[in-house]
């Protein structure tokens, strides 16, 4: 297998100062244990942190490179050659790295140069090195035509004291920060489309999160659960260490609602009481936050009204990424994340379970609040909390 360095760039703007050093050091410790659970345990994984950036020293091949592309934290990624820092060493470097370029992809429409002085070690300015490599390059590719706006090739120079590094190609990873650099939080994760989504747009925020799921069952079939597991192992690729899984089973306590409450407010109770449930399991946790897929007017339990009845029970913040999304923007993301084929295999959530044709749309605290006086709600929690099972995929 072919050992490859690596170039890894990270947004610089969320980490002037003392943050640099933390933020580089969570990146280059959620790089190692992904690659590891993706190449193996023994798989040749160096890694350094040169200033402003990450030098990679490992296996390279497509799949060690859809892994970086799954690591929040990492802008964009470029595989170089490194040579020593001389004007010698450097164009023998990108006249390699065009000659490889022709081999693979035949010659170029255009290129460019790009060079990025990390540490001022040759005697020239960017522009001056920009132009004096590009003269060379036409010396010996005179079929190259320059374009310095959108050009098939940009070379890249990147100049460091000693040594320097070459790329020609730059692939996009997917930014935001490193999971581990916010606080924990617990996703609400239902089989649908939405909130799958919205839990990998949190990791992507720096938040490791842990996963609960209502389970209908007795009155839905294994196919739920299995769907929910099958959503979570895609999830935990986008965080370095899979996070857990906390089933509650939830059909029988929305049969006892269901036996004494009036059906319009049924799904709202059933959310009130995921809330509280997901409090709990929080708190156990240390997440200090939960998340759901909703979305304003999406479906009836989504009213403004109604998301703030169900609200009101929760201690802590719940976000909402896509409370103002449409659905077409979030199947967009759930295509990209790799999500949307799991989710769109047919299960049934419990939260249809005894629910009426005619919800509640703008339901009232008070009103909703009455419906609980019919049964008891801490006798409800205490069944779900010690029937809840915990797994890690
Ligand atoms: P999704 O596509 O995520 O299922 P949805 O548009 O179908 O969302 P609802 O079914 O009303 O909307 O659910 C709203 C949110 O409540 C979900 O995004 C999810 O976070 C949470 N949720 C719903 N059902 C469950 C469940 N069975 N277990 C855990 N969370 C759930
Ligand atoms: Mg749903």
């Amino acid at each position: 297998m072919k050992t490859q360095s690596i170039l890894l760039r990270y947004h610089e703007i969320a980490i002037k100062g003392d943050n640099r050093n933390w933020f580089e050091k969570c990146l280059v410790q959620n790089i190692k244990k992904t690659l590891q659970r993706t190449l193996g345990q023994n798989a040749p994984i160096d890694l350094q942190r040169i200033y402003g950036r990450i030098l990679l020293n490992t296996e390279w091949n497509s799949l060690t490179s859809e892994c970086l592309q799954k690591i929040f934290g990492i802008s964009n990624f470029s595989p170089i050659q490194k040579v020593q820092t001389n004007l010698d060493s450097i164009l023998l470097g990108i006249l390699n790295e065009s000659q490889t370029y022709i081999t693979e992809n035949g010659y170029p429409q255009s290129f460019r140069i790009k060079t990025r002085r990390s540490e001022k070690a040759l005697e020239k300015t960017s522009a001056e090195l920009n132009q004096y490599f590009g003269s060379e390059i036409l010396k010996n590719f005179p079929a190259f035509k320059v374009d310095l706006k959108n050009p098939e090739l940009t070379l890249g120079i990147e100049i460091r004291r000693k040594e320097s590094f070459i790329w020609s190609q730059k692939i996009l990873g997917s930014g935001g920060l490193p999971v581990g650099t916010q606080s924990p939080v617990l996703a609400l994760l239902s089989g649908g489309l939405d909130s799958p989504v919205a839990a990998i747009q949190i990791m992507k925020r720096g938040s490791p999160t842990s996963y609960i799921h209502f389970y209908g069952t007795p009155f839905v079939g294994k196919e739920s659960l299995q769907k929910i597991e099958n959503l979570v192992r895609v999830l935990n690729r986008y965080q370095p260490s899979p996070q857990p899984l906390y089933i509650i089973p939830f059909g029988s306590i929305q049969e006892k609602i269901a036996q004494v409450t009036q059906p319009k407010f049924r799904t709202i109770l059933y959310r009130r009481m995921m809330i509280r449930i997901s409090n709990e399991i929080a708190l156990k946790i240390k997440a200090k936050a939960l998340l759901t897929g909703e979305s304003v007017g999406q479906v009836a339990s989504q009213t403004i009204e109604n998301i703030s009845t169900i609200e009101s029970v929760s201690q802590i913040p719940i976000f909402r990424p896509f409370v103002a999304s449409n659905k077409d923007e979030i199947i967009t993301k759930a295509k990209i994340w790799g999500t949307y084929c799991i989710s769109i295999q047919p299960a049934l959530d419990c939260c249809t379970l005894f629910a009426d044709h005619h919800p509640a749309l703008h339901s009232e605290l008070n009103q909703v609040q009455a419906q609980e006086k019919l049964f008891s709600v801490q006798e409800l929690m205490k069944t779900a909390l010690q029937s809840a099972e915990m797994m890690i995929l």
